[in-house]
């Protein structure tokens, strides 16, 4: 099996070793990730400059490995590039560090590096850690072990072209794994105005993720009843519902 690794937490993340360990049991790898931290760059590229690429030593897996001083979805494309140009046969973009739960989705580097191998016509999954506090530091061996454990199911699983998988994984060995929707997660205190040394305001976005309430069979609900959600995306962003209520209107 053929497959390519990126994430958005650069080539020296942690959670980057993790899943290359565990890929690298399963077939041969590539890593080709950002030469830095790249978190909450969604589905952005870059075209105004170009792309340069290192290979790298990595030793914490037996893989090829290249950095790029780009975005996830330019790491995807340069290693269908220079990587695999025949294709490969699997994407896997993390593990993050921290959760892409529910709106996560739309700001997540990680999820737009599956994204980026779906459109691509490859199986694609993002990973990511979730804890839900920052009581103890991520620890991704729990991660890795879950990816091993499940491999067979993620990489069989019957997809339609065009659908990737969103993995999150508590940050305690997992009760089990559901299969769920996406759920809402939304901040409050988004921007926060705090002054430099010279009075003058400046902002830090960031803000605390509000989990009130139950989200039934949500990715949210999973995580914090201390199961792995898995959630299939489509790329097809249409809501078909809807669309079809607006013909009916117009006509
Ligand atoms: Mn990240």
């Amino acid at each position: 099996m053929r497959i390519l690794i990126t994430n958005d937490d650069g080539i020296h993340a942690p959670g980057l070793k993790s899943i290359a360990s565990v890929a690298a049991e399963f077939g041969e790898a590539i890593i080709v990730a950002p030469d830095r931290e790249r978190s909450a760059c969604a589905h952005a590229m870059t075209m105004r400059e170009p792309l340069r690429v290192n290979e790298v030593k990595y030793q914490a897996a037996p893989v090829k490995a290249f950095e790029v001083n780009g975005l996830p979805v330019d790491c995807v494309n340069v290693g269908l590039t220079i990587g695999w140009p025949d294709g490969c046969d699997l994407v896997l973009s993390g593990i993050n560090n921290g959760p892409n739960l529910g709106f996560d989705v739309t700001y997540s580097g990680t999820v737009a590096g599956a994204m980026e191998g779906a459109i691509n016509g490859i199986r694609s999954i993002g990973v990511s850690m979730a804890p839900l506090s920052t009581e103890k530091p991520i620890d991704y061996e729990i991660g890795a072990i879950w990816l091993r454990e499940n491999w067979d199911d993620l990489v069989h699983l019957d997809l339609p072209p065009l659908v990737f998988l969103n993995v999150n994984v508590p940050n305690n060995p997992p009760k089990g794994t559901r299969l769920v929707g996406m759920g809402q997660r939304v901040y409050k205190d988004r921007v926060e105005m705090r002054e430099d040394p010279w009075g003058r305001p400046y902002y830090w976005q960031g803000g605390v993720a509000v989990l009130d309430g139950a989200q039934p069979n949500t990715d949210i609900q999973a995580v914090r009843d201390g199961f792995t959600s898995v959630t299939p995306i489509s790329l097809d962003w249409t809501d078909h519902e809807v669309l079809k209520r607006l013909q009916k209107s117009f006509e």
